[in-house]
This record gives C-alpha cells, sequence and structure tokens, in this order.
C-alpha cells in the first residue's frame, strides 16, 4: 500500500491525521486477516504548492520565508513533530516514509521517460504531461478533459499545450530547493510526480492499494495514474480509497477559522491522542466526520469505558487464552460479539459496528450476564479489538490512562488533606495495583510506571 503522507511545512492538524489514522486501521486490518502488507508513507518536502494545482508559492518555502528559518530546517522539525504526533497516536510505523527530495533522480528518470514516449513535453526547462495523450484522463475523478478546459482560468499558463496539462518539472531560479539536472540548473519535481516515482521505487510498477485524503482524488491522484500507466504502460493501482474530510462543529476546518486544532490543542482540555484515534474509529472513512469537543469528550468515555472492562477481567483473574469458538457453543457472549466484530470489519471496515460488538459484550458483563468461564476468552477478542483498533491503554498499568493516574494522584492529595487516610490510603492501593510507584518530593507527588 502506497499512502500520501503530510507536506511537511506545518505541523499537521487533526483532520489531516485521519487520513493518516485510516491507513494504520486499513494495514492492521488485513494483517488480521494474514495478509502480507508492505506499508509506505510518503512525506512530502518539496514542490507541493499553495494552490494545490500550478499556481502559487511552495507551500515549504512560503512557510520558511513566514519563519526566517531554511527550507530544510522546516523540514526537519515538522517531520520530527509528524512522528511524534503517530507515535502518541498508536500508528504503527510503516515500512518506510520516503521522502520526495531523496528521490529527484528517480523522478527525473520518470519524466525523461514520458517525454521520450510523447506523453510529456519540454517548454524551457519546464515539462508539462500531455493530458490529450491519456485518454482515460478523468477516470478516477470524472472530471471530464473537455470540462476541464472550457472551465479552466483565462490567466492559464499559456506555454502549455492544453489548458488541463500539468507541470511535471518546474523551472524557477529563485527557488530554494532546487536541483541542476538534464531540464536546466535550477528545477524542481511537480507534487504529482514524487509519488508516483516513490510509489514505484517501493512497491514496483503494479500494486494494491493506494490511499489519500478526499482532497487528493483530483488532480493529485488523477495525474499520478496518468503518468503511472503512461510510462509503464500498464496497470498502477488495483484499489484507490479515499478518506472524507473531518468537520469541525459542521463546517470547515482550516488556520485561519481557528479551529486547525492540534493534538497540543487537546490535550489542554485534557483530551489524549488515543482518545481521539477512538473518536476517528468511531466514524466510515466513506462519509465525513464532525469534530466537536462533545463528541471527543463521548469518545473519551466510551475509550475508557472499556479500558475499565478490560482492568476489571484481568483483576478478576482472567488471562487472556487462545479462542476456540467452537468450544464456547453459538450462545456465548463472546462467540456472538467475535463474529460480529469481523463481519463488522469485513463489510467495508464498519468500524463503528465493529465497536459496538465489543460494548454490548461489556454490557452482557455488567447485567452479570457473562460467565466467568468466558472471561479468558473474553480478553482474548479485546486483545484482538487493540490489534485493529489500538486504543487501549497499555497493559502494565492496570489500564489507566495519564490523565487518570493525574487524577488519582490529585484525589489522594485532597483526601490527605482532609485527614481521610483511609481514602488516601485506598487510593495508593490502587495505583500500586496497577504498578504506578508514587515518589513524595517537595515539589509534589511524582509518578512512573512500572
Ligand atoms: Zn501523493
Amino acid at each position: 500500500m502506497y499512502h500520501c503522507g503530510p507536506t511537511v511545512y506545518q505541523r499537521p492538524h487533526i483532520g489531516n491525521y485521519r487520513a493518516f489514522l485510516f491507513a494504520d486501521l486499513l494495514r492492521r486490518v488485513l494483517e488480521l486477516a494474514d495478509l502480507k502488507v508492505t506499508q509506505i508513507m510518503n512525506l512530502t518536502d518539496v514542490g507541493h504548492l499553495v494552490d494545490d494545482a500550478e499556481e502559487g508559492d511552495d507551500k515549504l518555502e512560503a512557510q520558511a520565508r513566514k519563519d526566517k528559518l531554511d527550507p530544510w530546517q522546516i523540514v526537519e522539525k515538522v517531520s520530527a513533530q509528524f512522528f511524534e504526533d503517530m507515535n502518541a497516536l498508536g500508528v504503527q510505523p510503516a515500512h518506510a516514509y520516503p521522502r520526495a527530495t531523496d528521490h529527484i533522480e528517480e523522478m527525473v528518470e520518470m519524466v525523461e521517460k514520458l517525454i521520450e514516449m510523447k506523453h510529456a513535453y519540454r517548454v524551457g526547462d519546464n515539462v508539462y504531461f500531455d493530458v490529450h495523450s491519456f485518454p482515460s484522463y478523468g477516470r478516477l475523478s470524472g472530471n471530464r478533459i473537455e470540462d476541464l478546459e472550457a472551465g479552466a482560468r483565462l490567466e492559464v499558463n499559456d506555454e502549455k499545450k492544453h489548458p488541463a496539462d500539468f507541470a511535471l518539472w518546474k523551472s524557477d531560479e529563485h527557488h530554494l530547493m532546487k536541483w541542476d539536472t538534464v531540464f536546466g540548473p535550477h528545477g524542481f519535481p511537480g507534487w504529482h510526480i514524487e509519488c508516483s516515482a516513490m510509489a514505484r521505487k517501493f512497491l514496483g510498477d503494479h500494486f494494491d492499494i493506494h490511499t489519500g485524503g478526499e482532497d487528493n482524488v483530483f488532480p493529485h491522484h488523477e495525474c499520478e495514474i496518468a503518468q503511472s500507466e503512461s510510462a509503464l504502460n500498464g496497470p498502477f493501482v488495483n484499489l484507490w480509497m479515499h478518506t472524507k474530510f473531518l468537520q469541525v462543529d459542521g463546517g470547515k476546518m482550516g488556520k485561519s477559522l481557528g479551529n486547525a486544532y492540534t493534538l497540543d490543542d487537546l490535550a489542554e482540555r485534557g483530551f489524549s491522542a488515543l482518545d481521539y484515534r477512538f473518536l476517528m474509529m468511531r466514524g466510515s472513512y466513506r462519509n465525513s466526520l464532525n469534530f466537536t469537543w462533545e463528541a471527543l469528550k463521548g469518545a473519551a468515555e466510551a475509550r475508557r469505558n472499556l479500558n475499565d472492562f478490560r482492568s476489571r477481567l484481568l483483576g478478576e483473574g482472567g488471562e487472556p487464552e487462545e479462542m476456540n469458538l467452537e468450544s464456547l457453543g453459538a450462545e456465548s457472549a463472546v462467540a456472538k460479539a467475535r463474529v460480529a466484530f469481523r463481519k463488522a470489519l469485513a463489510d467495508d471496515l464498519n468500524t463503528s459496528e465493529s465497536l459496538a460488538a465489543l460494548f454490548v459484550l461489556r454490557n452482557a458483563y455488567v447485567h452479570g450476564e457473562l460467565d466467568a468461564a468466558e472471561y479468558p476468552v473474553a480478553l482474548a477478542l479485546l486483545a484482538e479489538a487493540d490489534s485493529v483498533f489500538g486504543f487501549f491503554d497499555s497493559i502494565e498499568s492496570g489500564g489507566l490512562s495519564d490523565q487518570e493516574i493525574d487524577q488519582l494522584i490529585q484525589e489522594r492529595g485532597e483526601a490527605r488533606a482532609a485527614k481521610d487516610f483511609a481514602r488516601a490510603d485506598a487510593i495508593r492501593d490502587e495505583l500500586t495495583a496497577a504498578k504506578i510507584t508514587l515518589e513524595d518530593t517537595p515539589d509534589g507527588v511524582k509518578w512512573f510506571r512500572g
């Protein structure tokens, strides 16, 4: 699988992470089905213009000027933040995260091939793809060349043969990130050719799945198909999957609207990255999802309930045990939950149904309808769910999140101040049972796991 990754000019906001969390989910579901997955996600560090199409500044260079930094420094800083966020979100690392600027040679080679095959043409030091040379252009997005050209803006770059042609290679002596190649001394790649070249390098000419956000369908992925299928003279990708946008309070999310939240904004309000992950798993990738603080609060509570369910099963002596559905019998609550859990995932990744199956099981437990003999298999099902959803807290800490630990420590302090030592001791015991060690220091209570 190849996933269009972030353009590393600004720390991605939570809406950007929706597509990356989907990529992670997809991999985990395929692996649950015993498929072997090679997962590649690129980092775009040059050539992505503000306008997505041909016009405007390079996003990285615009940011560099604003911050009075070198674009390469921005790349380093933002990439580091991105990986930190991905880690906090519980995303399994992809097999590689290629950077566009490390693959200029591969891009140049593909552009040269397209020129040689008459799918592309040079105008001075610029190179354009001739969309009329690829009859199925528009297959993915439904955009027809005629309509695109009829709607083309008047100020279109008139060195192109047709208004819908797009740049493969651009030249600009003022560009900060530029390469001296066969096309001239001051060149840089178009955004679309980057993904075609990197996907080919890591996954070969023809591979299974390519994903991205819905904004990538056109022009980005449409152009990738045109370039790759033309250059390789054959099929490129078997399946395209796109995640719909995350909205905020029913509207668009954007920097200028002040609602392009980052994980830090969530943490400031007391929500963890895993709470956000859980919220994303509640919606289908095919539908836009509306972010509200209320919805995030609901997700955090639901996640806590599942964590608590698992802690209680563990606390009552359960140990995860290999699942044997046949020995469970069809009437077993766990067997039913597992069938529903898997069936929903197999139904176009219906994660909300799949999660609902876990809550049905939890309710059975809460109402005393879950036989204690089933606790080990129930734990095994929760472990399987964790392998797909990845939102459980680490088991070593008895399922307590950092936030819950802080809360308990605060309560303990209050209990001591009120001379309620029985309550203070009870909290200390609870934390000890969860393998949290407390240390009273002059600066207050410090804690660590283990
Ligand atoms: Zn891409």
